[in-house]
């Protein structure tokens, strides 16, 4: 991969990066509210638990976000983690912080191996 590819992909996944961090830090939308209304309770719940999965959503991109800046930072970016083949343009284009090609994807997808590690919100946030 050359340099201004390098570059071009560090641009796209800092960006999101910040996006991502930023969509984090605002979580007030999952603060418990209170209302004397049952129905209001039943649909805060389910707001709030949208809100959550959205936010477990979002971590884990931001840690995949993370994973390709350090990749690229030591050099290994473009390659996939699990076969070590190159990772095609097109899909780095579309998935800049993706970690597989695209048949290891599918097959990590029908989870067929383990990719991910854990990490708390908060652990990414300090990051
Ligand atoms: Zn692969």
């Amino acid at each position: 991969m050359t340099q201004t590819e390098l570059n071009k992909y560090k641009a796209m996944l800092e960006t999101k990066q910040a996006e991502l961090a930023n969509g984090l830090r605002n979580r007030e939308d999952i603060a418990i509210e209170k209302t004397p209304d049952a129905l209001d309770e039943v649909q805060l719940a389910g707001e709030r638990e949208l809100a959550i999965r959205n936010l477990d959503r979002e971590s884990s991109l931001l840690r995949n976000v993370r994973g390709a800046l350090a990749r690229i930072a030591d050099g290994s970016y473009g390659v996939c983690l699990h076969c070590e083949e190159d990772i095609k343009a097109k899909r780095l284009d579309a998935v800049p912080w993706t970690k597989y090609c695209i048949r290891c994807q599918e097959a990590a997808d029908r989870h067929e191996f383990e990719g991910e590690n854990g990490e708390s919100i908060d652990e990414l946030l300090a990051a």
